[in-house]
């Protein structure tokens, strides 16, 4: 029997996908979605097109969102899948070819609205005659039904509008913060001092809210199965983002564990602190170069004292997340030069807007995306891509990056690169932008930054010889280098066991790309969140790899693992792993060598 909770209820525990190791103890508070500010919109007959397309991808979106619920709920406890899987097979079903959706359609081309307003009116109409309708006796079961119509209607309407959270700031202090899915544009809204703990039901490890949740720095978990169902508002538990696992209800045994290991973490964190004035070298003095990914201006203190030695990558897309206007030369060239001070010499490496994927925006960067609501974004128009068909965009800013690199070591890096032929346009419109500039007299470094490519698809990895010939540098980002390659979605949940960036396939494509960078003596690191697993460490040592980054707070924790590695046996692990039959050869390789 579990053992029982305060005032009687039962212990339950739930697991997820660790992302913030730390421990959270606090009572729930979820985010309310902010009020669908929707105002009923009639339209002209041209717009008919538009706005069924609009519909048929938020309804592609949500029968994409429920099924991976449902593979989910697996982990769940016989009572709690009972009550569940049958509610979610009745939304698969309605989201279907169904009654409703195809009213929703009709009313659209037909009573001229807009997706929403449709979406709006049927579930209403259909909800109101589900509750006003013939009674079999069971008046529960009609209530049930309609309820379910108007969840479909929400669920509609949020995929639509696609809507951040937007009201973190009122949420009780030292809560632990429960949603359902929390998008990178409200991670970037959360601040680290309010809450104790993140427990979400929907997410995965590399995709981009987990990454901004690392910079924010809050314990958390991604991907809990079960979890809407299973706490309610002001529920006390204990968030484990090491073991990811959340406890609702703790026993007061389960209680004094926590605090314990709250205790026993915090130490670890000051004892990590000693490291910081230590080289970063491996036991046999190889050096390694260990500098700090920047997702979020308050980040800023906390990386130039975390011991990097520069920011190997800094992510402009905050700068365009929950804007009303596209962010100004200006206030970009501004933001830039803050990054570049605070390093105080060291290299700053700024990444060229990588929009698109899963990093969508909700404000003025919605239009530029024409795929936002296309069922597959991650292969559509991104990053580079994206750039080089909006000339204005990319120009606007590399001024403010050539403007900001006067202030210090700036490195400009493209992002979502497949060939030579973007970085060549970059390059080209890099210097349109310095002649202008020149001209303009506005204040320049000696000569444009070195201009360097992320490797991060597979056919960059496959081309790394051509582009190292023109790049100033690589940084391989095996976050997107892992989901091209296996074809795995980064961001779905219910892949998360096919993800790995372990995989031979793409520890085959980071050797190839360390080998031709070396090949053109060019620098080479690596960015993605794989630069943060300490058991990673001795083999990306072995593929050649000698420079990492990562966010602020595993710096140290990396460097402790560099200090541990002797760089003669790496090569060994490097060369089995290559040969490995699978991912989970890979992972037992490093644990032997761990061992
Ligand atoms: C990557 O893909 O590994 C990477 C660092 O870029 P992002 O996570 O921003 O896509
Ligand atoms: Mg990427």
């Amino acid at each position: 029997m579990k053992p029982a909770g305060p005032r009687g209820r039962r212990q339950t525990r739930l697991a997820g996908t660790p992302i913030v190791p730390g421990i959270g103890i606090g009572a729930v508070t979820f985010a309310d979605e902010p009020a669908l500010a929707i105002t009923r919109q009639k339209i002209a007959a041209p717009y008919i097109a538009p706005e069924l397309h609009q519909f048929e991808a938020a309804a592609a979106q949500s029968r994409k969102q429920l099924p991976r619920l449902n593979a989910r709920l697996a982990g769940l406890p016989d009572a709690a899948q009972a009550e569940i899987a049958p509610l979610l097979d009745a939304h698969i079903h309605m989201l279907g070819n169904s009654r409703l959706m195809r009213a929703i359609r009709t009313a659209i081309a037909e009573r001229l609205v807009s997706a929403a307003t449709a979406v709006i009116d049927i579930t209403e109409d259909q909800a109101q005659a589900v509750r006003n309708g013939p009674r079999h006796g069971d008046d529960g079961a009609a209530a049930r039904q309609a309820d379910e119509i108007s969840d479909i209607g929400r669920r509609l309407l949020r995929n639509l509008t696609r809507l951040p959270f937007r009201s973190f700031a009122d949420l009780p202090q030292g809560s632990v913060l429960v949603v359902e899915r929390l998008r990178p544009a409200d991670a970037a809204l959360i601040n680290p001092a309010q809450f104790a703990g993140i427990a979400t039901e929907e997410g995965s490890a590399e995709d981009h809210t987990a990454v901004m949740l690392r910079a924010i720095g809050v314990p958390a978990v991604l991907g809990i199965a079960g979890l809407l169902a299973a706490v309610r508002q002001d529920a006390m538990v204990v968030l484990d983002g090491e073991a990811g696992t959340l406890i609702v209800h703790p026993s007061p045994a389960s209680l004094d564990e926590a605090a314990r290991l709250r205790a026993v973490f915090a130490r670890g964190q000051r004892s990590l602190g000693r490291l910081r004035r230590l080289a970063s070298e491996t036991l046999d003095h190889v050096p390694i170069e260990l500098q700090a990914n920047l997702e979020l201006p308050f980040e800023l203190p906390m990386v130039a004292q975390s011991g990097a030695t520069g920011i190997g990558l800094m992510r402009s897309e905050f700068l365009f997340m929950n804007q009303d206007i596209l962010p100004d030369e200006d206030r970009q060239f501004a933001t830039y030069r803050e990054a570049v001070l605070a390093m105080d010499g060291d290299p700053v490496t700024i990444r060229l807007l990588d929009w698109g994927g899963d990093k969508q925006s909700d404000g003025p960067g919605a239009e530029l995306i024409p795929n936002t609501h296309e069922t597959n974004p991650a292969l559509g128009l991104r990053g580079v891509r994206l750039l080089l068909q909006h000339k204005t965009l990319l120009e606007t800013q590399l001024a403010a990056l050539l403007r900001a690199a006067a202030f210090g070591p700036v490195r400009i890096m493209i992002p979502m690169v497949c060939c030579l032929t973007e970085l060549i346009a970059v390059r080209q419109a890099m210097l349109r932008v310095w002649r202008r500039l020149e001209a303009a007299q506005i204040r320049l470094p000696a000569e444009p930054p070195p201009l360097g490519v992320m490797i991060e698809t597979p056919a960059a990895a496959l081309n790394a010889a051509t582009l190292a010939r023109e790049a100033a540098f690589f940084a391989i980002g095996t976050n997107d280098l892992t989901m091209y390659t296996l074809a795995v979605d980064r961001a779905v949940a219910g892949t998360v066991a096919l993800y790995d960036p372990l995989d031979p396939a793409v520890l085959k494509l980071i050797g190839m790309t360390i080998a031709a960078a070396r090949q053109a003596d060019i620098p080479v690191s690596l960015c993605g969140e794989l630069a943060s697993r300490t058991g990673a460490v001795p083999l990306l040592i072995g593929l050649g790899l000698r420079q990492f980054s990562m966010h602020g707070g595993a710096v140290l924790r990396i460097k402790r693992a560099v200090r541990a590695t002797d760089s003669r046996t790496c090569a060994d692990l490097a060369a089995a792993a290559l040969a490995a039959t699978g991912a989970a050869a890979v992972h037992a390789l490093i644990d032997g060598a761990a061992a």
